[in-house]
């Protein structure tokens, strides 16, 4: 509350003494809340009696009444008191309204809306540590960040923004980024592709497209994240085409992410396509090691501004880390985050062997795994020469490396049972569905085989 509301409203208070005047609140509700839910839900609220520590307020039905205390009442005691500061509880007395039938449905319709921007707001809430100011520059992501920027600056000049880059660059951060920038003044949507799909087949479901697409379109700034999951599905991209056209026409600004440039969508409308190149198209590259020691840097700095305490990595380990970390800077930062995690539990300052150490599964993981490796592998473990481990005898000693052999090669390849099968000796898919079954449940049960598992795991992954 700024300094001029509490001058008007203690003038108001010695003026009126005790008496309220219901409306000048409710006009402060619809400030505060915003007209959709005062519309939906505060408007109904009437005062009923006012005593000198608490209100009486009547409220519709019941379900409003559990509704507006599970989300509003706190916030409507605070506001109230800012009417009348010795005010401390409030309570709702239900008060049967004689209804006739449209005016229910007009309430159930609006009841619907907030449903949907309830559960929108659940899962597409802003991320306030996902800001500009924590987002690092560097050669490979300077123009989306600058447009990014621009587009806060210039709603609609660039519609609709459209940034594109693999995966753990940098997109999500950019649009959360814009999001926030933009919220104060205007009604920002954000919104994974996938959850939108979600609500779109939910509408369906529910026979209640007409407030899937009035919520949708509401928007003056509509921003939609992962564009690609649309590929290949019809009818949500019937209705994204028509949300982006009726969005467009009244002004919003858009913005969009997805993982390739629009016309290497594949399985997309080509008018979709067309539309999404229409504005401007900035994509985000891999990171140089330049911006990746920044990034670490950076991390350190927050991590230690955050936790009070010391994090000492040497230039070496961080320059280490950085060269390591090939792919993405999601990534980058879970190795960072593993490395002072150990550095952490052992209270120690760790140089690059120790990183070497601690690192080694993460970088191992994308070391190509083979069945002929993990037949060989498992055959040495057990000490049993490989003819033996793939030949028909099924003595026990033979039986259960062959399986725990089949049970990795599915685990940690991407052969099929009928592949794997062939590979030993010709079996039969399903003698390779019974081992990894078999061996499934016995790691479960049995902690000696569990340790068996792990250290071939290891010896695996080590080499
Ligand atoms: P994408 O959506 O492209 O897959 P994200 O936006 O989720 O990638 O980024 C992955 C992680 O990397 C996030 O934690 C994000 O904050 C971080 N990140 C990406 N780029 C930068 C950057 N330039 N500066 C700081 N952090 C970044
Ligand atoms: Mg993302």
């Amino acid at each position: 509350m700024d300094k001029n509301n509490i001058k008007k409203q203690s003038v108001y208070i010695s003026e009126e003494e005790n008496t309220l005047n219901w409306m000048e609140i409710q006009n402060s509700f619809k400030k505060t809340f915003g007209s959709e839910i005062y519309n939906s839900w505060l408007q109904k609220i009437t005062l009923v009696k006012e005593y000198n520590d608490y209100l009486i307020l009547g409220i519709p039905t019941r379900f409003f009444r559990d509704w507006i205390v599970s989300r509003y009442l706190d916030k409507i005691l605070e506001q109230v008191k800012g009417f009348k500061l010795s005010l401390n509880r409030i309570e709702f007395k239900i008060i049967e309204e004689q209804k006739n039938d449209t005016e229910l449905s007009k309430i159930e319709e609006l009841n619907k809306v907030t449903e949907i921007k309830d559960s929108i707001l659940n899962y597409n809430r802003l991320n306030p540590n996902l800001n500009f100011e924590n987002f690092v520059e560097g050669r490979s992501n300077d123009i989306a960040l600058s447009y990014s920027k621009k587009v806060c600056e210039h709603l609609s000049r660039y519609n609709p923004l459209y940034i594109c880059g693999g995966v753990g660059l940098g997109k999500t951060h950019l649009l959360n980024a814009i999001g926030l920038e933009l919220q104060p003044d205007n009604n920002v949507m954000f919104i994974s592709a996938e959850r939108f799909m979600y609500h779109f087949i939910k509408s369906i479901k529910k026979n209640d497209m007409v407030n899937f697409k009035d919520f949708f379109r509401k928007s003056s700034v509509f921003i939609i994240d992962d564009i690609q999951f649309l590929r290949g599905k019809e009818s949500l991209q019937e209705e994204f085409f028509h949300t982006f056209n009726s969005l467009m026409e009244k002004g919003s600004q858009i913005i969009i992410s997805a993982d390739r440039s629009p016309m290497k969508l594949d399985r997309v409308q080509e008018r979709i396509k067309s539309r999404l190149a229409g504005g401007l198209v900035v994509d985000i590259d891999t990171p140089d090691l330049e911006l990746k020691v920044k990034i670490i840097k950076k991390k350190i700095f927050e991590l230690q501004s955050q936790f009070k305490e010391n994090i000492d990595l040497s230039e070496e380990v961080i320059s280490y880390i950085a060269n390591e970390s090939k792919t993405n800077i999601r990534e980058l930062i879970g190795i960072l985050n593993r490395v002072i995690a150990f550095s952490r539990v052992h209270n120690k300052i760790l140089n690059v062997s120790d990183c070497k150490n601690i690192l080694k599964d993460v970088f191992s993981q994308t070391r190509i795994i083979t069945v002929d490796k993990i037949q060989n592998i498992v055959s040495s473990y057990f000490n049993i020469p490989l003819s033996e481990m793939l030949s028909q005898r099924r003595s026990r000693p033979l039986a259960r490396p062959r399986q725990i052999a089949m049970y990795l090669a599915k685990k940690m390849t991407s052969r099929s049972l009928p592949e794997i099968g062939r590979r030993f000796a010709n079996r039969d898919h399903t003698t390779v569905i019974h081992a990894v079954k078999t061996i499934t449940r016995l790691s479960e049960q049995d902690d000696e085989m569990k340790k068996n598992i792990n250290q071939i795991k290891n010896l695996l992954l080590d080499q």
